[in-house]
């Protein structure tokens, strides 16, 4: 016989209505939208009962007060109202840094893709005749005069040339590819799956750290569409190794009348050599080996946006232009503005001044370490010594992006060890105004001025003080 009064302590009863939370996130704080705070509210509640019905604590879930429930629902609004992707300074030494953005391209380019998007344009007229224009005429004759190719394609991205490229020459035929290509780049593109998804049957030859001649000869046959080869961006083969090159790949393909295509992923059109680059990475020395195809991107090496670059000759550019899936993978009129606009500084000369990648990728050791010294002088005067010791280190740093594995530059860094901890002040750092994103290494973080443009110097400066604040 139970005599006390009922009282109800569910204490779902704790939650605030999404309705009031909102309009309360409103009124206090007038820089949130409606949406944001409604969308904020609704989260902040939900997460509060889900926790309650899976048994988490009941303060856990509960916030404590009303202040509190508004401070929440809002912290969440604000996430929400966050522009995304959102501007970050790339400390990290890796210029092609896949989850920042891969490479920066240059204002100008960014001009010209902003001028392309807001205002009308000739993309498909031909202002002379006022006949229906040819979108690709501009970057592709510009494509041309500086790769040596005979005609050019330019899709979305990389990924979307191969696929294109795939379909069109050898739909429902086999494609031979070496055992040691069958590479995934990322993002989860497998050659093998992409060549699923083309259409063409995959025929694997050779092993996986030695491929012969006499593995494509003998894999040619009757159904032989093509002759793959797929740069290996993110990962090296070493010791007991051997394959085959382009140029013999060129050779093999014409004494049977196969084509030969190869996917560089990565390449300039300027000529990275003479400082040190891998030889391979220069398009037009790929295409000077005769390939009937190469495709690569615009802007891991290249310095432009984010693009599919088909460079190879005229009659299969021509059969990839009218195939179908190339109206659903081709590039859009902003890229093509942007590619126009790098293109044109390459033709000029003026690539390694006004590309920021090429600057970063060919900043000299000696300016980045005076850099670092200069920001280290004035960082020594603004963190207190008992919060973190500083010092200026030098590092070596790989390219990134799925470029040249194995390859590094030589850098510069500013090193801090923090009292706070390493993983705590990269946190912080990230969590500024402007989020400035650095390396965690040997319980130290590593601010490389390699990627940081002088612009952005005060930016980083301002993060570190605060950090420490
Ligand atoms: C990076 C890369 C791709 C994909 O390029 P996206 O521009 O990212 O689509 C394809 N193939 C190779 C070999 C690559 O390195």
């Amino acid at each position: 016989m139970d005599s006390k009064p009922h009282v109800n302590t569910d204490p779902r009863r704790g939650i605030p209505s999404v309705h009031r939370l909102a309009d309360q996130v409103c009124s206090h704080l007038s820089e949130i939208s409606p949406w944001a705070a409604t969308e904020g509210a609704r989260r902040v509640v939900e997460r509060a009962r889900a926790g309650l019905s899976e048994g988490i604590p009941v303060e856990k879930c509960l916030a404590d007060s009303n202040q509190a429930w508004v401070e929440r629902a809002a912290a969440e609004a604000r996430n929400l109202s966050q522009a995304r992707p959102r501007r970050v300074v790339n400390a990290t030494g890796v210029v092609l840094h896949t989850n920042l953005g891969r490479a920066r391209m240059a204002a100008g380019a960014a001009q010209a893709a902003a001028e392309a998007a807001a205002e009308y344009s000739d993309l498909e007229l031909d202002l002379e005749s006022g006949e229906r224009g040819d979108r690709l005429q501009g970057v592709g004759d510009r494509l041309s005069l500086l790769s040596g190719a005979e005609s050019a394609f330019v899709c979305n991205n990389c990924a979307a040339a191969v696929l294109l490229a795939l379909n069109t020459l050898a739909a429902g035929r086999e494609v031979i590819v070496s055992r040691g290509e069958l590479v995934e780049i990322g993002g989860s593109f497998r050659v093998p799956e992409i060549m699923q998804r083309a259409g063409v049957r995959l025929v694997e030859v050779g092993s996986t750290n030695r491929t012969h001649p006499g593995d494509y000869e003998e894999a040619i046959g009757p159904e032989t569409a093509l002759l793959l080869k797929v740069h290996r961006s993110n990962f090296e083969v070493r010791g007991f190794v051997a394959e085959v090159g382009l140029g013999a790949l060129v050779q093999i393909g014409a004494r049977h009348g196969v084509p030969v295509m190869e996917d560089l992923g990565s390449a300039s059109l300027v000529d990275l050599g003479p400082q040190g680059f891998p030889e391979e990475s220069y398009a037009p020395s790929r295409l000077a080996l005769s390939p009937d195809l190469v495709c690569f991107s615009g802007d891991k090496l290249m310095g432009g946006p984010q693009a599919g670059l088909v460079l190879g000759r005229s009659e299969v550019v021509e059969a990839m232009r009218s195939n179908p899936l190339a109206r659903a993978l081709r590039a859009d009129k902003m890229t093509l503005a942007a590619l126009d606009w790098t293109l044109c500084a390459l033709l000029e000369g003026r690539g390694p001044e006004e590309l920021p990648l090429l600057r970063q990728l060919l900043a000299s050791p000696d300016s980045i370490e005076r850099r670092a010294r200069a920001l280290w002088a004035k960082l020594v005067e603004g963190i207190p010594t008992a919060a973190a010791s500083v010092r200026v280190q030098s590092e070596r740093v790989p390219v990134g992006g799925g470029s040249l594995p194995g390859f590094e530059l030589e850098s510069w860094a500013i090193v801090i060890c923090a009292e706070c901890g390493s993983e705590a002040l990269a946190s912080r750092l990230r969590l500024a105004p402007v989020p400035v994103v650095a390396r965690v290494r040997a319980d130290a973080v590593w601010i490389d001025l390699r990627t940081v443009e002088p612009g952005e110097e005060s930016i980083v400066y301002a993060a570190l003080t605060a950090a420490f604040h």
